[in-house]
């Protein structure tokens, strides 16, 4: 996140957990540097981060992809602002991308069948048709959406999700969900 780009939103200090990096590049899960859902301690004002100057390298570097547009010149309608908006878009690092996965973080003070509803409804409908998994991470429940044949799919995870806990060798079972009111 930077200032001149997010001005006063700081939502993505308070919805994903963050991790350090080890000295092997790899992220800690043991030690979260802030916790999933938890504001971050460095964000007092909930308007601008305390620390900015010598803030984290990883929030330094990370754009939610409203941010990201409005940085590449291309920016996303304002309805995606996350101030606005109580969620951002990201995916979230290079396996997830080649993996064809895309994460939402949405505030737990806002219900997400916002998704259901324009414009946000176009946007998801056509990341799903184009191949996109979208992952959601609504307070602390996650879910996944994928388009299978006609279908769009909602799978839910357990719970409590453990961040960092799933790759092949060992998946985390899913409960298919369709159609569910949550
Ligand atoms: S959620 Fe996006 S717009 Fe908001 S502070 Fe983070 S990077 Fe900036
Ligand atoms: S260190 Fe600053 S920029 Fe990073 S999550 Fe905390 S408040 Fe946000």
């Amino acid at each position: 996140m930077s200032k001149d780009i997010c001005g006063d939103c700081t939502l993505c200090c308070k919805l994903p957990p963050i991790f350090n990096e080890k000295r092997d590049g790899t992220l800690d899960y043991d030690k979260p540097f802030k916790e999933f859902n938890e504001w971050c301690k460095n964000c007092s004002t909930k308007k601008g981060c305390d620390i900015y100057d010598d803030r984290p390298d990883i929030c330094k570097g990370f754009y939610c992809l409203y941010a990201q547009s409005k940085l590449e010149g291309d920016p996303m309608d304002e309805a995606f602002y996350p101030k606005k908006s109580k969620f951002f878009v990201t995916i979230e690092n290079e396996a997830r991308l080649k993996e064809g996965q895309v994460s939402i973080y949405i505030d737990e003070t806002r219900h997400y069948d916002v998704f259901t509803k324009a414009p946000y409804n176009t946007f998801v409908k056509n990341l799903l048709d184009n191949g996109w998994k979208i992952i959601l991470n609504a307070g602390k429940k996650v879910y996944l959406y994928q388009k299978i044949g006609n279908r769009y799919a909602e799978f839910k995870y357990p719970e409590p999700f453990v961040f960092g806990k799933r790759n092949v060798a060992n998946p985390i079972p899913m409960e298919i969900v369709f159609g569910s009111k949550h």
